[in-house]
């Protein structure tokens, strides 16, 4: 329906593309009374003439009858019956004799038998008019014509009643100016009125716009002003201003990820930059310095490395360029896999591993593998050497889930930051927690854990208390084994 009427609109030929909205309404309201009006005052007129019609023709039947039936009693003959005027008003007639002479006639001012024979209509006739009876148009008025014969002492008369419908017709015509006038004027009524009702409804829309235009990138501040109704202009207003929000929100962050990113860069090239003017001093000379230099630079341009790396992969992500090749996975090899090697490179910590059911994932490798990484790579960083981390993998109670716990004994989160880790960039403040072996982390590899969770529908839970260590807990779905 919304669609037809849009397709009416644009149809609409005389209107130009840009024409309002407040306009085409009018135009279509206006235009729809106009067609009401009309059709029921046709209809109206159609009744009207029709009954007109149809009562002088009932007419002309009674004063017939009551004629042609006093003839045959002989009563008709008798003067007295003439003077009690047994026609009905309006109905006139007259007798003619076999050679066509009037021999009697109740109104002589009638037109001439001839006239209405000339004007009779043989072709067109009303609808409505019965078959015994003629219509004949005499000086743009309409007779009704009917006969009927009878004999009288030996002699063959022929009587004619004759009604016009002037006055009917009269009435009709007034009734049509004033009908075509008043449809004119509600038609202007409705225009006029249909402009301002619908300029005044669409008014919040107008400001709406106005409010609109004035929103730019730097003044993302601005609101719509919300009209006190409850309507559509409402509902849409509240929209817009509910999309201003998120777009805010998301343009705050991006502008956010920027600097932070930026900020994370600076700090190796500044230390690149130092190490290379030191190198250029005094490197050639001491081999010392030369060493330092060297190292620092490599372990400064792999922290960048590492960092551009997560960047490219939360950009990715953003804007959902992450590729993912889920298949189906043995969950307990993969960690059994990741553990051994992270025994290799965490010599100072013990690394073991608890209960480690089979578990059927459906997931992608490479990203689940990142993953438990990131949890791993966090506990040994977090944890003083000497400190344990236990993974454990174990099957749920309703054996759809499977639980993955990744354990340490290390510094811990205070509560109140353990809501905040997985933001990007965000790092408890290490200084404070006192951490002993000095590595500084990123503050991105819990943002790209909770994003491939994310993906695979896995909960993440935090348990942690300061000095005493934290757990994770990843709850994983398992394959359905009745798909
Ligand atoms: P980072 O690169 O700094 O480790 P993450 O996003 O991986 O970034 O972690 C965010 C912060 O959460 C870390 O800076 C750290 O303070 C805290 N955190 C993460 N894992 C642990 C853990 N196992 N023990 C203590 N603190 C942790």
């Amino acid at each position: 329906m919304r669609l037809r009427i849009e397709q009416f609109f644009r149809r609409l030929p005389l209107l130009p593309s840009r024409t309002r909205i407040s306009t085409k309404i009018t135009l279509l309201y206006a235009a729809i009374l106009f067609v009401v009006l009309i059709f029921t005052s046709v209809v109206m007129g159609v009744g009207i003439y029709f009954s007109f019609y149809h009562q002088a023709e009932k007419e002309i039947n009674i004063s017939m009858h009551h004629v042609m039936r006093n003839i045959e009693t002989g009563k008709a003959f008798s003067p007295g019956f003439w003077q009690s005027n047994p026609l009905l008003p309006g109905v006139v007639m007259r007798v003619t004799d076999i050679t066509g002479e009037v021999v009697y006639d109740t109104d002589p001012r009638y037109p001439s038998l001839g006239m209405i024979e000339s004007g009779r209509m043989k072709n067109w006739k009303p609808f409505w008019a019965s078959d015994q009876m003629d219509v004949a148009r005499v000086y743009n008025m309409a007779v009704y014509h009917a006969t009927g014969d009878f004999t009288y002492e030996g002699q063959v008369y022929r009587l004619h009643f004759l009604r016009t419908i002037t006055s009917e017709t009269d009435y009709l015509a007034t009734l049509q100016r004033m009908v075509l006038v008043t449809t004119i004027i509600g038609f202007i009524i409705a225009l006029i009125a249909g402009y301002f009702l619908s300029n005044r409804i669409l008014k919040p829309l107008r400001t709406m716009t106005q409010t609109v235009r004035k929103i730019e990138v730097e003044n993302m501040d601005r609101r719509i002003e919300v009209p006190p109704s409850k309507d559509e202009m409402a509902e849409l207003a509240e929209t817009f201003n509910h999309m201003l929000d998120r777009l805010q929100a998301g343009f705050k962050q991006q502008q956010q990820f920027v600097s932070d990113a930026s900020h994370e860069l600076r700090t190796p090239v500044t230390v690149i930059l130092g190490y290379s003017d030191l190198l250029s001093r005094w490197g050639r000379s001491d081999k010392e310095v030369l060493d330092e230099g060297i190292a620092s630079i490599c372990s400064e341009a792999e922290n960048m490395q590492q960092l551009i790396e997560k960047l490219l992969f939360l950009a990715r992500a953003d804007q959902k360029r992450q590729v993912l090749h889920k298949e189906m996975l043995e969950l307990s090899e993969l960690i059994a896999d990741v553990v051994k090697k992270m025994q290799i490179v965490a010599k100072d910590h013990t690394v073991t591993l608890g209960v480690n059911d089979a578990a059927l994932i459906y997931a992608d490798p490479v990203t689940i593998r990142q993953m438990l990484r990131i949890f791993l790579d966090n506990a040994v960083k977090y944890t003083p050497a000497g400190g344990t981390i236990t993974i454990a993998s174990k099957l749920c109670p309703d054996r759809k889930h499977i639980l993955v716990t990744l354990a340490d004994t290390g510094i811990g989160i205070a509560k109140e930051e353990q809501e905040r880790i997985f933001e990007r960039f965000y790092r408890v403040d290490t200084s404070r927690t006192k951490i002993g072996n000095g590595v500084g982390g990123t503050g991105l590899g819990l943002s790209i854990a909770r994003w491939i969770a994310a993906q695979h529908d896995i909960a993440i839970r935090v348990e942690s208390e300061p000095g005493q260590g934290t757990t994770f807990f990843l709850t994983i779905p398992l394959v359905d084994e009745n798909d």
